[in-house]
This record gives C-alpha cells, structure tokens and sequence, in this order.
C-alpha cells in the first residue's frame, strides 16, 4: 500500500474543477507562468485571486412591511439571538428611516442591510427603491408574515426593472404550524400547511402579476427547518462565484449541510495556498526537513477555526442557544486546532507532517502537470497542501460533532 496517497486525494478531473472560482484567463496564466519556470509570477497571480475572494463584498437587503420580521431575519441569518452586542432591535414599533447596515460578525465584508417598511407613509414603493439607494445590494429578500399584498408585488417589479434580483420569503411559519395544531389537532398535517401557504402566497402575488414567484417559507426562530436549505440554494446558484465564497462562509453554522458546504468552499483553495506557499521564499525551520510558508498555515487554521464556530465566543452562544453547559459541548472536540492556533503549535505539527506532505507532493507532480514543474519547490507546495487539507478534515469533523453534540437528535 505504500503507492497510495496518505489523505484522500482528489482526482486529476476534480482538481480542475476546483479551478471553478478563477476565470480562464486566470488561469492560462498561472500555467504560462508556471511553464516558464515563473514560480513567483504564478504565486503572485494566485494571490490576488485570493486577495479578490476575500475582499469580495457582498450586500444583502432584507425589505418587507413593518413587523413581518425583517430584524429578526437580520439577526438570524448572522447567527445572534435578539438580545447579544450589535443585534438589530427587534419587535419594537418601527422606526427605521434609512438602511441600517449589520455587518457580519465574522465576515466584516459581508453585510445585511435592514430596509425601511414598505408601505409606511414615508415609503411609497413608487420611490422606495430611490430612497433606500437600491444600487449597492446584491439582492433583496422580501419578507411577508402574512399575504404578500400589491406593494410587495410592484417592489418586485421595480427591483427588477433595475436588473436585480429578489427573493420572497414569508416568514413565521411556525407561529401557522402552532396555530393550527390548537385549532384542529387530529387533522394536524405539517406538510399540507406548508403547502397550503405556499399555494396562497403564489396566487396573490400571481393576482398581482408577477410571473411564477417563487416562494421560500421560514421561521427565524428555526432557521434549519423549512425552506431555508433551499433558500441558501438558490442564492448560491444565482451569484456571481466571488460572491458566493463570502456568501458561503457568513451562513451560520445551523446544519450538517451548511458544515460540508464550508469544508468544500474551503477545500477549493487548497491547492491556491499551497501553491503560494512555494512561490514565496520558503524559509526552513530549524530541526525540520520540510520548509514551508508558516504564516499562511497560522492564517489559514485560524480561519478554519472561526468559520466553522469552534472558537470561544461561537461556543458559548451555541451552549447558551441550546441551553447547556459549554463544558458539555467541548467534550467532543479533539483537534488540538479548536483551541489558540499560534505559531508554535503549527511548526509542532509540522514535524509529524513530513512524511505525508512529501507523498502528496509526488502524487501532484506526477498527476497534474502543471505541478510537475513544481518539483524542486514541490515538498513545500505538499507540506502546505497535506497540512491545510488534514487540518480542514478535522476541524469540520470536530464542528460536527460539535452541532450533534449541541442539537443531540434534533439536526
Ligand atoms: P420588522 O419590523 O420587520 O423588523 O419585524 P421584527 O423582526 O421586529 O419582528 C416583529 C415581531 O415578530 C417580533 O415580535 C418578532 O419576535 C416576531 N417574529 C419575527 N420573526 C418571527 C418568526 O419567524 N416566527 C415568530 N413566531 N415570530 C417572529
Ligand atoms: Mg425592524
């Protein structure tokens, strides 16, 4: 068995399909680059592919009549209960005058913006979009608590006339749910009401003209059930790919799905850092055969650590959202990652790492051949690589648990 790779491996074909985020252009140039033997040429192109991903912004506008349940989308969608730091007030007699922007805790270039209620004096939805600057979203998510009325069907209309997309969503279908199940507990049929509500909200918007509305019905008290999946979807599938990294890594850590998703976002840029890491002078750590980057493997697992909640502060709102010591949670964590990553810890795994880092670097340059000119710098493209991909295995393993742990049967 000592011809087979020490991590699984992904294939020649899914290895250029991780080149997905960067545009061909990008790409012919990497490979020019690394052709003539321009290893700095390349790494400087590949980092500022990963300079853009990071910086991308993207705006979110959340619009919909007063009380429906914009704030508390707001709030959801960042992963804060209604009462910690830097949460939209909620439930409070509208006030809002103009956009609020809420950046995103951890993903500062990611922002949710809570609108003005539609329909309120001040907010005519002939001026409404020019009031409220429509030019600097990405999108809009238009919520409804009840029927979706005419100003929410010309919203629509006007917002895209301006050649942006909108979402609708109808929010506080669990408060639907337990209603019914008071009024008619024997004929009680989740599904049916679901679909019930849905129905309704296609034929008023209908009645208002608007072609085949797609509807997304939510509770943001339980942001994992109902159409959220599909929601997150669809917005997926509809951004532009720069924007869909960011958009990616900001979801709340609330399902299993939404963990695999992080981990496969964060896998595709493996191979980018990995390749950075040998074109940027690879200093040798002393008592260690490999040489590598340290300071992108620091930043990296730092990363890992934020975006999958496995720091402090995302643990005890976990522990507290689900009512449980954070003790309790912690328990199941075993990657020496979750906690403090210095750059100590990084050079300790390192010395462990060799072996692996070496096989991954030959499997590279013998099945990708635009690796294969990496050969004399390839044990620090494979220690980077081997490092980064075991490391994202387990902190998204450890995150799982975690969530299990946390929700124990409920996710
Ligand atoms: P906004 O005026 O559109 O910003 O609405 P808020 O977010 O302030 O919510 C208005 C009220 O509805 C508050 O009392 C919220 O607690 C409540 N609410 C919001 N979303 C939901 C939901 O999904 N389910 C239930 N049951 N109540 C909700
Ligand atoms: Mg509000």
């Amino acid at each position: 068995m000592a011809d087979q790779p020490p991590v699984a491996l992904p294939s020649r074909a899914e290895l250029l399909e991780e080149y997905d985020i960067i545009t061909d252009d990008d790409i012919e140039e990497i490979k020019d680059a690394l052709k003539g033997g321009r290893m700095a040429d390349a790494a400087s192109k590949i980092m500022e592919n990963l300079q853009a991903l990071e910086n991308a912004r993207l705006d979110i506008a959340v619009t919909g009549e007063s009380g429906s349940g914009k704030s508390s989308f707001v709030n959801a969608i960042r992963g804060l209960g209604d009462e910690d730091d830097g949460a939209a007030p909620t439930g409070v007699v509208e006030t809002t005058l103009k956009p609020t922007p809420y950046p995103h805790p951890k993903h500062p270039n990611v922002t949710i913006w809570d609108l003005p209620g539609i329909g309120t004096p001040n907010f005519q939805s002939n001026t409404y979009l020019k009031q409220v600057d429509f030019c600097c979203y990405d999108f809009f998510i238009l919520i409804a608590s009840e029927r979706f009325k005419s100003n929410h069907a010309r919203l629509a209309q006007e917002i895209q006339m301006q050649g942006k997309r909108f979402y609708f969503v109808r929010s506080k279908v669990d408060w639907d749910l337990e209603a019914t199940k008071k009024r008619r507990p024997q004929a009680y049929d989740e599904e049916g009401i679901l679909q019930q509500i849905r129905k309704n909200c296609q034929e008023c918007l209908k009645a208002e003209n608007v072609a085949s509305p797609r509807i997304f019905l939510l509770s943001n008290w339980e942001l994992s059930k109902y159409d959220f999946m599909l929601l997150e979807e669809t917005l997926e599938r509809e951004l532009p790919s720069h924007k869909r990294h960011a958009f990616l890594l900001a979801l709340p850590n609330i399902s299993l799905e939404i963990l695999r998703k992080k981990k496969e976002a964060l896998q595709k840029q493996i191979w980018k850092l990995a390749t950075v890491s040998c074109g940027v002078a690879a200093v040798p750590i002393p008592g260690l055969s490999v040489a590598c980057d340290v300071a992108i493997l620091v930043k990296s697992l730092s990363e890992y650590r934020k975006n999958f909640g496995l720091d402090d502060d995302s643990l005890h709102k976990l522990a507290e959202k689900v009512n449980k010591p954070v003790e309790e949670i912690k328990v199941v964590i075993k990657s020496p990652l979750a906690k403090e990553i210095s750059k100590d810890v990084v050079v300790k795994m390192l010395t462990k790492a060799g072996g692996g880092a070496l096989m991954v670097a030959e499997y590279f340059a013998s099945t990708v051949p635009i690796f294969g000119s990496l050969a004399a710098g390839g044990i620090s493209f494979g220690t980077t690589y081997y490092m980064l991909h075991s490391s994202l295995n387990e902190v998204a393993e450890d995150a799982h648990n975690v969530l299990i742990k946390a929700f124990e049967s409920d996710v």
